[in-house]
């Protein structure tokens, strides 16, 4: 089985201006997660990897850049996946860590549960090691010009740059694993798909995974990942259960912004999104693109 390490930085209309920056960004997460494949890591390992580059990187809505909720407070939802035994692990409306990705598996590893959240999710991260930050530390990058008081709206236009990873390793396990600050403006406590499983990602084995981006209140309703996944099942291929995922979403729910990265079981890969952008990144059998 050939390795795959697939990787997109969020489906938006307002970075036009910032493309080659976020072309760099997911190309950094892309080689980050290849890496780790390459050196015969597993399909977590690699997914792990590559979200915490774009956690790290300002540019993203994730860990540090993470939009502002209407507290002008930054609260991250994060999750992992991997299609072997299903496990499946969740942080939402986390406070003060830098890499909710990590915390999301160590839930799925460590805990018996699978979704922690708010005050527990940040004790659990404590008593596991992971060090807490002050919260203006990872008030950065698009973040910062939501300290404006009339950006304490609630705008699911804003959604666009949750970032998300999904690969598959030499055994044929897939994984995935996204991370968000969600949308600008949000209730405090408010969480979105991407903790949500079948909703903001999905994996399993014998149907393929997905990873997803958009209006989080439109893609968990249809359970937007799940559904891509069902697709392939049925015998479409990733591309084309993109396109059909995305038009089933805007014929049920109206016009809604979303974006969606898929790998089947044979390692092939495909994408849709109805945003101006969604920059996407693509190693398989040691090849490298990129597309926006
Ligand atoms: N899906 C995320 C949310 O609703 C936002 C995004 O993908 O940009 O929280």
């Amino acid at each position: 089985m050939s390795a795959v390490i697939f990787v997109h930085g969020g489906a938006g209309n307002d970075f036009d201006d910032r493309l080659a920056e976020f072309r760099a960004g997911v190309s950094r997460a892309t080689w980050a997660g290849w890496q780790v494949l390459s050196q015969g890591g597993s399909a977590l390992d690699a997914v792990e990897a590559a979200v915490c580059v774009m956690e790290d990187d300002p540019q993203f809505d994730a860990g540090h850049g993470s939009f502002l909720n209407a507290n002008q407070e930054v609260e991250m939802d994060a999750m992992v996946m991997e299609g072997a035994q299903l496990g499946y692990g969740s942080v939402a409306a986390i406070q003060r860590v830098a890499n909710p990705v990590r915390v999301a598996r160590l839930v799925m590893e460590r805990t018996r549960h699978c979704i922690v959240v708010g005050a527990g999710a940040e004790q659990f991260a404590r008593q596991q090691g992971v060090p807490l930050c002050p919260m203006e530390e990872l008030v950065a990058g698009s973040s910062t010009h939501l300290l404006r008081p009339e950006d304490r709206v609630f705008r699911p236009g804003q959604a666009g740059d949750t970032v998300g990873a999904i690969a598959m390793d030499a055994s044929g396990l897939l994984a995935v694993a996204v991370s968000t600050g969600g949308t600008a403006g949000k209730l405090p406590g408010r969480v979105g798909d991407s903790p949500i499983i079948g909703c903001g990602a999905y994996a399993d084995n014998a149907l393929g995974a997905a990873a997803a981006t958009g209006n989080g209140e439109a893609l968990m309703k249809v359970l937007f990942s799940k559904s891509a996944c069902d697709l392939m099942a049925q015998g479409l291929s990733p591309q084309q259960a993109a396109e059909q995922v995305l038009g089933q979403l805007e014929r049920k729910i109206g016009p809604t912004q979303a974006g969606i990265i898929l790998v089947n079981p044979a390692g092939e890969v495909g994408a849709a999104f109805n945003t101006h952008h969604m920059v996407h990144a693509c190693i398989r059998a040691g090849e490298f693109w990129i597309k926006d």
